[in-house]
């Protein structure tokens, strides 16, 4: 696809185009490094695909390197679960560090020295105004801040009291060290930001040697300089902290990366921030950060994503700088491309109705050839069973048949995918409920294949599976977690956990499956026909018994939903 700037086509985004420039004026010796700075505080989701995607391969374009540097500022909200699972998402979907691992963690001491050197300069101060004043004085979006009382302390008070700081003399939340800009700038950020804090948290790395810890801004940028970052490719809610990331260096008189944001990435029907997501897995409104209903990265894996389609999905919607929404039928159409050409086909039947063909001879068995994959005939064919009772879907069954239903009904002839044409003779329904219990047909021998031997239409072609070879498994089947297309929009009040779809889920057991999938093995895909794409489960399968999880339907089924709701 081609980006858009200002609704002219480039061939080349917008980052890569400001690259080429910065390349071409001999910046940074022509060097390019960029790097993704996670926090370690939950699971990567779609929108850091992105990011990572950005820096991992604009640092392949030029000829540079990416690093991975944790943001690990924040102890107590951060779990080396988490770091794992980050570098096992990264690798996972292709990017590769080498051996370029860092943590802000790693310059505590640097960071710190840096501190000094601001306060030794007059450019930073001990601010012992409590948390609430100085949220009052901070001012408004409308109106300027007002100067703390403790704003014009010497330089010496000022470098014994935060050595004081550093010693871990006073409590928690007691102090902080700030920048010393204006408080009456227009933009919030330059109104004095802090730089320190204390909180004598113990942290994963450094243990309890730091009663104080960097605050994001300071740390981000300073970290960055550090690594000799040339581009500190971020998203756009960093805009506006721009101009304190340039301060801070700027007075420092150290490397100077150049920060650009470009537009975060929003899916329609999802959240895609971290603190809500951890709501969703603490409350247990999800089975965890990897349900395949989570656009995180292992819930992505999980339910059937590769790395290739979402690569292909982030390629597709490409960098832009302003934000927009992306339909969420675009990432599933990814998948669905790519499964399309490489998914063995299979037969499943979710909801099983029993036909019985009462010509076929009893105790007779036979093996009929399938084609495994229409799109690569190197796929070949396998042999599926065939016998005198097969189940079908529920819903290709009708009594009393509807007007244009072609499929089986008393008297209607279809044809079953590799077998035979059968004609309904009769069925049997429960006294009680009524419902239909099991439908007798009679086959026609000379169909074998499914090919007709006078030339004789059949609408219909049903899927079905042996009852006496079926594997009996436990299927999902996923839809939006959300059923609102944008969940943090809700009127007065609420939450965007009213907008959860309280049918994203639906677990059917007692599901017959082609004996072939007893063979499958965790985290393979098939196109079960006519239904869908099913990913084996990386977790609740066994040996033998597989579970599958929907990846994704066969054909866009929602967004024909939304354009009947519209007409
Ligand atoms: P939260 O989702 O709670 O706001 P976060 O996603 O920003 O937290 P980080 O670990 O700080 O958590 O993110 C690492 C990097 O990923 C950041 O540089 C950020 O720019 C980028 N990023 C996060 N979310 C998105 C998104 N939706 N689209 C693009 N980039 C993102
Ligand atoms: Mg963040």
């Amino acid at each position: 696809m081609t980006e858009t700037t200002d609704d002219k086509p480039i061939s080349r985004d917008f980052i890569r185009t400001f690259i080429a420039e910065d390349i071409a004026q001999g910046k940074n010796g022509g060097r390019v490094h960029t790097r993704f700075p996670p926090e370690p505080s939950g699971y990567l989701h779609i929108g850091h695909a992105k990011a990572i995607a950005v820096n991992f391969s604009i640092a392949e374009d030029f000829g540079g390197k990416c690093n991975l540097r944790f943001d690990d500022t924040n102890p107590g909200k951060e779990d080396p679960e988490f770091a794992e699972s980050i570098m096992r998402d990264i690798k996972w979907l292709g990017f590769d560090w080498e051996e370029r691992l860092f943590h802000a963690s790693d310059y505590f001491e640097q960071l710190y020295q840096y501190a000094l050197q601001l306060i030794e300069s007059g450019d930073a101060y001990v601010d012992d105004q409590t948390a609430e004043e100085m949220a009052k004085n901070r001012g408004t979006a409308t109106s300027p801040g007002t100067n703390s009382p403790n704003r014009e302390r010497s330089v010496e008070e000022n470098l014994d009291l935060f050595k004081r700081m550093r010693a871990g003399e006073f409590e928690d939340g007691s102090r902080v060290l700030r920048a010393k800009i204006d408080m009456g700038s227009p933009n919030l950020n330059l109104r004095d930001p802090g730089m320190y804090r204390i909180r004598k948290v113990e942290h994963d790395r450094v243990g309890m040697q730091w009663p104080i810890y960097p605050m994001y801004d300071w740390a981000h940028g300073l970290s960055d300089s550090i690594e000799g970052v040339t581009h500190s490719l971020c998203s756009l809610e960093f805009e506006n902290h721009r101009p304190l990331y340039d301060w801070c260096i700027e007075r420092l008189g150290v490397f100077h990366p150049r920060q650009i944001e470009f537009a975060r990435l929003n899916i329609s029907f999802n959240i895609l921030s971290k603190r809500y997501m951890i709501q969703l897995v603490e409350e247990g409104h999800v089975d965890g950060w990897d349900d395949p209903r989570m656009i995180t990265i292992a819930g992505l894996r999980r339910r059937g994503y590769t790395p290739s389609s979402i690569r292909a999905f982030l390629a597709g919607i490409g960098v832009a700088k302003f934000n927009s929404t992306i339909e969420m039928v675009l990432l599933e159409n990814a998948l669905r491309t790519e499964l399309n050409k490489t998914a063995p086909r299979v037969m499943g039947v979710l909801k099983p109705l029993k036909v019985v063909i009462t010509n076929y001879p009893e105790g007779q068995t036979e093996e009929l050839e399938a084609v495994n994959n229409p799109e690569d005939e190197s796929a070949g064919t396998r042999m599926v069973p065939f016998g005198r009772e097969i189940y079908i879907e529920q819903e290709d069954f009708m009594a009393e048949p509807a007007k244009k239903f072609w499929r089986l009904a008393p008297g209607n002839e279809v044809r079953l995918r590799y077998a035979y044409y059968i004609t309904c003779t009769d069925f049997v329904t429960d006294p009680e409920s009524g419902e239909v219990t099991e439908v007798h047909a009679i086959y026609d021998p000379q169909t074998k294949g499914g090919d007709s031997p006078d030339g004789r239409k059949i609408k219909a072609t049903l899927h079905w599976v042996s009852a006496q070879h079926a594997l009996e498994a436990e299927v999902r089947v996923f839809d939006h977690l959300f059923k609102h297309p944008n969940p943090m929009e809700f009127r007065k009040g609420g939450s965007f956990k009213n907008h959860l779809n309280p049918d994203s889920k639906q677990v059917l057991g007692g599901c017959k499956l082609e004996p072939s999938l007893a063979g499958a093995k965790a985290g393979e895909t098939f196109q079960f026909e006519r239904l869908g794409y099913y990913t084996v489960d990386t977790v609740d399968s066994q040996d033998g018994a597989p579970v599958f999880n929907r990846a994704v339907a066969l054909r866009d089924s929602w967004s024909k939903v939304q354009k009947q709701a519209k007409s």
